[in-house]
């Protein structure tokens, strides 16, 4: 099923994403942990795209997994810019013999080594290029992009990181993804933004539950995310108790969610990664609003 046809249900619903083992020895406690998420029959579930694509395989195979076992939609994602064209092509080539008709289409992080170096002659430098190759796919996928409600950390300002969204877009992105937020302020005033600048595809919001004092450091280095004072009271008082803290994350989450459902969003996207326990929990916070 086609995530954009999915984004048509104004019920509310929820989807989320997984990770891909980095070995083949953490293969099968990924699956196990995402064919748990599946069973939560999500709306659909992403599986991210190992940076320099050494887990391409083991992405597509979880994705594959989860939609012939469970009927679960999937979303690949697939990076491109440490990749030549020819790597590309039969990346896509893979997906669409998997049978899969969602991609996130990703530039990817610059890595460390090339930071600074002259970009002219790389095959991939934006995310659209990305898109318009996914485009010109015979296979009609159903293409999603990122963006960045706090902007993207390498643009100089939000006009210009919205220019370029909508260049991505119109190439042909079908639907938005955000970037993880801690204030939903900042996405509404995102949306407004964008809304006026012209991008009309679905966007879905993405909220992180952070269960553990040590993965804040990490939100903060991978997005830059502003953390409200009312989500670092959170983490001064239980961040050294672990049960607390995953308990009080679960909540702050399950709030964010059910402030956008409020606010007229229907679907939310979940990073709740390999931990069938989190999105277990995230799902049943909300068990008498999903579905409405
Ligand atoms: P782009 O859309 O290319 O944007 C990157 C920067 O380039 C922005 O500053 C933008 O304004 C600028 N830009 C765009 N077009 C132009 C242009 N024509 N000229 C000049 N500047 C331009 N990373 C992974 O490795 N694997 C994943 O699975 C993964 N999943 C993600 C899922 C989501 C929902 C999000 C939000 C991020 C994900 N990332 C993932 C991280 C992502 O790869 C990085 O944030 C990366 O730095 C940017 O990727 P992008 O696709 O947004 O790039």
């Amino acid at each position: 099923m086609r995530i954009i046809d999915l984004l048509k249900d104004e019920k509310l619903s929820l989807s989320f994403e997984v990770f891909p083992p980095k070995t083949e020895s953490g293969y099968e406690s990924v699956k196990s942990a995402t064919e748990e998420i599946a069973k939560l029959s999500p709306s659909f579930m992403s599986v991210t795209y190992g940076a320099g694509g050494g887990t391409s395989k083991y992405t597509l195979d979880i994705a594959k997994n989860i939609k012939e076992r469970y009927g679960v939609p999937s979303l690949a994602h697939l990076t491109c810019v440490s990749s030549t064209k020819q790597t590309v092509k039969e990346r896509i080539e893979d997906i669409k013999a998997a049978g899969i008709e969602n991609v996130m289409a990703l530039r990817g992080d610059i890595p460390k080594e090339l930071e600074g170096a002259d970009r002219s002659a790389w095959d991939y430098r934006h995310a659209s290029e990305l898109v318009r190759e996914l485009r010109s796919s015979d296979a009609n996928f159903c293409i999603g992009g990122a963006c960045y409600p706090e902007i993207h950390p390498e643009s100089a300002d939000s006009r210009q990181d919205i220019a370029y969204l909508k260049e991505k877009v119109d190439t042909g992105c079908d639907f938005l993804t955000t970037q993880m937020f801690f204030d939903n302020n900042l996405l509404y005033g995102f949306l407004y933004k964008i809304r006026e600048a012209g991008i009309t595809v679905p966007v879905i919001p993405g909220i992180m539950p952070i269960t553990n004092a040590s993965q804040i450091e990490r939100a903060i280095k991978l997005s830059g995310s502003f953390m409200p004072h009312r989500f670092m009271s959170l983490v001064d008082k239980f961040g050294t108790d672990p049960s607390a803290m995953k308990q009080a994350g679960i909540a702050y989450a399950t709030d964010q969610i059910i402030d956008l459902f409020a606010n007229g969003i229907t679907h939310v996207h979940v990073y709740s990664m390999n931990k069938p326990d989190v999105a277990e929990k995230i799902k049943a916070n909300l068990s008498d609003i999903l579905g409405k």
